[in-house]
């Protein structure tokens, strides 16, 4: 199995980038901010709990999505492998990610990282807002705690992978409207190939 992990701050496009790729390689798409969304939707406990710390802008405890990601690694068949969309996030969830699939004979095939710099994040988030209307997404402050938490917790990622011999980084800024997005996932697939 593949095991990609998508990685990259809020707004760099990991959601619009794996729904193309994950169709076309057969891979299950798991996104732990959408798994996360579905259960405040469907008004779960679980769902209740997350959406205070969501929108603030803070993370939803490790084993809330550890045990999100770990049910759908053992439910999800007749696929090639995942593309992991916002997990991990900490290093802590990274080694408890490695330990997941260690458990599994598997391990992280590689990680595709988005990169756009910080005033495109704050640009697209705002866009992403009127389309989607996401709570998380409308309020300033919310978005600037998500920035800065993944400077702070998430960046950390990127050495980690690299002295792992895993990282492999996209340019996530391909020019406006779908075209700009075709051309970014051309260059994943590239990676891919
Ligand atoms: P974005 O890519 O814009 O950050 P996501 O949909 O990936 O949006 O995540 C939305 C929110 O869900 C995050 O800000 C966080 O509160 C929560 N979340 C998602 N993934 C994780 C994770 N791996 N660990 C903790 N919290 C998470």
């Amino acid at each position: 199995m593949k095991y990609y992990i998508l990685f990259g701050p809020p707004g760099a496009g990991k959601g619009t980038q794996a729904a193309p790729l994950s169709k076309e390689y057969n891979l299950c798409h798991l996104s732990t901010g959408s798994l996360l969304r579905a259960e405040i939707a469907a008004g779960t406990e679980l769902g209740m709990k997350a959406k205070t710390l969501i929108d603030a802008g803070n993370f939803v405890p490790d084993e809330v999505v550890e045990g999100m990601i770990e049910s759908k690694f053992n439910t999800v068949k007749d696929v090639e492998g995942f593309i992991l969309d916002g997990f991990p996030r900490t290093i802590s969830q990274a080694e408890d990610l490695e330990k997941m699939l260690a458990a599994r004979g598997e391990e992280v095939t590689a990680v595709i990282s988005l990169m756009i710099p910080d005033s495109l994040i704050r640009e697209r988030i705002k866009h992403r807002a009127t389309i989607e209307g996401r709570a998380d997404d409308a309020n300033d402050d919310t978005i600037t705690n998500r920035i800065q938490t993944y400077h702070a917790k998430t960046e950390a990622l990127i050495n980690f992978y690299k002295e792992k011999g895993k990282y492999i980084e996209v340019d996530g800024d391909g020019g406006p409207g779908q075209e700009g997005i075709d051309k970014v996932t051309e260059r994943i697939r590239k990676v891919l190939a």
